[in-house]
């Protein structure tokens, strides 16, 4: 297949500036505030940008530079470097499952598994997209930064392995969210390399587009005189990486604004922290209430993930996920392999996910904590190669109907908030995952897959799915049964696929252009308003979402002159 990408060019990039080259008092006043320069924050100031001047505030550094970003080998790395600058800022849900959040210019699609595929058409209707202008919107990312990848053996053994199982047709190389077995596209090139919404920058105007790196948004601020109908979101308080506090401001037209754009995680927590949201829980933390709204923090979901292990003869090339297996059930069957192959990340420890760490159910769940998970990293080093060899299955849950919510922890907007996500407290989705694991075990037992086995005889369920229990980073107690009862299994391997989201949903937080509630020239865009996760996986969705609502602001705003 030959790539998607057309020519684009990174030359047009806008500076980008650390945060303390703000000067302080700046006369200097926008049109547009983004918060959070994320997955969907890049495209949409750049589009905004054609026409206005943007300010976008970043809190994590530049990806440019940064190998834990840019190269494959180092995905399981950059999730487990635990720095306070790193491109990564884990979490652990209350439900104790390990979680990554991005901290850096381009947001999750600079420590994502980088694969590529579109919302499904009944997802566009649902919400309510003009269709026309979303398919003007994937091809404007897709033509910048996505590829069709070259196979990989083990992405290639699971599309098979699919279409034996019976998950078909195969629907070859496509974007589109079809029922079956497909290959999408992914952000990484032949060489490795990523492509990130930061690229999408290059897009918009450099005169109009001012880039601020380190820049962490603790408030939002509001003129909320008497006399006015709704309190006016009207700028932003952030430090810079010193520690400095800084302030900037929207212009006076009364159509300028401020969007937030820092993520399912970021976006209700800096609402809650600028006055937004449930009253009782906003004066527990001291913080003035602007406007009571119960549902700020509520209906956050995270797509259950549970996933098998599979020993192997010959270790199989790293691959993250490239291929897709769409059931009609509402589960979709993906899979990686091996290990990064740099020196750095071979001999060093292999990611929150892998095997290496698994041991760490081992120790007792109150010191489980993400320090002994580095530590037990860090005791492996010695452990020869040959006892990674092997791939994963897993397999995703698609809209669980289990969801839960988020809370302030403290009032620092650098810590986590606390996030329950409530994995399989609905029995649907814990049907749907055995299902799932039904599915790997049909897969399991086709051709193609036992010529893959260790031993060359196949692979017995009971030992793939003991290894797996063993492999689990999660901190949930294991059972004895998790091998016999499937449903223990999937509720005590649980993991996630980051495809965490919700928090700010529609005709509750935001109306349906995404403006909040109550509140003038603020708006909420990024995976915090879905109900459902996008896709089979949701960057494509979310960066396209991007660019849609640039174009559409733009279109309100100038109509015809808007001219995109
Ligand atoms: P983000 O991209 O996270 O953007 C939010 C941005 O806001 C961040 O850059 C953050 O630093 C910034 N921010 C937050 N708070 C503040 C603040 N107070 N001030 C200033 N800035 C702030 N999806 C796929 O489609 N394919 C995959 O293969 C895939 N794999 C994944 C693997 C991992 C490890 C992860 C974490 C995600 C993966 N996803 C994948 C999911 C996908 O990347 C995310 O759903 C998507 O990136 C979310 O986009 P967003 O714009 O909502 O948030």
């Amino acid at each position: 297949m030959v790539a998607g990408k057309k020519q684009f060019t990174l030359k047009n990039l806008p500076p980008l500036r650390k945060a303390s080259s703000y000067p302080t008092g700046s006369p200097a006043t926008y049109d547009y505030i983004v918060v959070g320069g994320g997955t969907a924050g890049c495209p949409l100031a750049a589009t905004l940008s054609l026409k206005y001047k943007v300010l976008l505030l970043e809190r994590g550094g530049s990806p440019y530079g940064n190998r834990n970003v840019s190269y494959m080998e180092n995905f399981h790395i950059g999730l487990m470097n635990m720095a306070p600058d790193s491109s990564s800022q884990a979490f652990i849900s209350t439900d104790g499952v390990i979680n990554a959040r991005a901290r850096v210019l381009g947001g999750g699609t600079c420590i994502n598994a980088g694969f590529y595929s579109r919302a499904s058409s009944s997802f566009i209707q649902e919400v309510g997209w003009d269709e026309d202008l979303v398919n003007k919107s994937f091809p404007w990312v897709e033509e910048k930064i996505v590829q069709w990848p070259k196979i990989a053996p083990w992405q290639a053994a699971l599309r098979d392995g699919l279409l034996q199982a019976g998950v078909a047709p195969f629907n070859g190389y496509t974007y589109d969210h079809v029922s079956g077995t497909k290959v999408g596209g992914t952000i990484f090139d032949e060489t490795g390399y990523r492509h990130t919404a930061a690229d999408l920058l290059a897009a918009g105007d450099p005169n109009n587009l001012r880039v601020l790196l380190h820049a962490s948004v603790h408030k939002i601020m509001f003129d909320s005189r008497q006399g006015r109908l709704k309190p006016r979101a009207i700028g932003v308080q952030f430090t810079d990486e010193n520690g400095r506090h800084h302030q900037a401001f929207l212009n006076n037209n009364k159509n300028s604004e401020i969007i937030v754009s820092a993520g399912a995680i970021g976006t209700p927590q800096l609402l809650l922290l600028s006055g937004i949201g449930p009253k009782d829980h906003l004066k527990s933390h001291n913080i003035p209430v602007v406007l009571h709204n119960k549902y700020v923090g509520k209906g956050m979901a995270d797509n259950p993930m549970n996933s098998i292990f599979i020993p192997t003869r010959s270790p199989p090339r790293q691959s993250l996920i490239e291929t897709v297996g769409i059931t009609e059930e509402g589960v979709f069957i993906e899979a990686s392999s091996g290990f990064g192959q740099s020196s750095e990340s071979v001999h060093c420890h292999h990611g929150i996910m892998s095997a290496e760490i698994g041991q760490l159910s081992t120790i007792p769940p109150k010191q489980r904590t993400l320090e002994a998970a580095q530590k037990y990293a860090h005791n492996k080093l010695n452990l020869p190669k040959e006892v990674f060899h092997g791939g994963f299955i897993l397999e995703k849950i698609d809209g669980p109907l289990s969801t839960g919510h988020l809370v302030l922890t403290d009032t620092d907007v650098r810590n986590n908030p606390a996030v329950t996500f409530n994995y399989f407290s609905h029995p649907q989705d814990l049907d749907r995952c055995v299902f799932g694991i039904k599915t790997i075990e049909r897969i399991l037992k086709t051709n193609r897959f036992s010529e893959l086995a260790a031993e060359g005889t196949g692979f017995s369920m009971e030992r793939v799915l003991n290894m797996s229990v063993q492999a689990n980073v999660n901190l949930i107690p294991k059972h004895t049964n998790d091998t016999e009862s499937l449903e223990q299994f999937c509720k005590d391997t649980v993991i996630t696929i980051w495809h965490y989201h919700g928090g700010c949903h529609v005709g509750k937080v935001v109306d349906q252009h995404y403006r909040v509630l109550g509140i003038s020239g603020l708006r909420v865009v990024d995976g915090s308003i879905f109900s459902r996760s996008p896709g089979t996986n949701p960057q494509a969705t979310v960066m396209m979402m991007g660019r849609y609502m640039g174009v559409k602001i733009l279109r309100e705003r100038l109509g015809r002159a808007a001219g995109v």
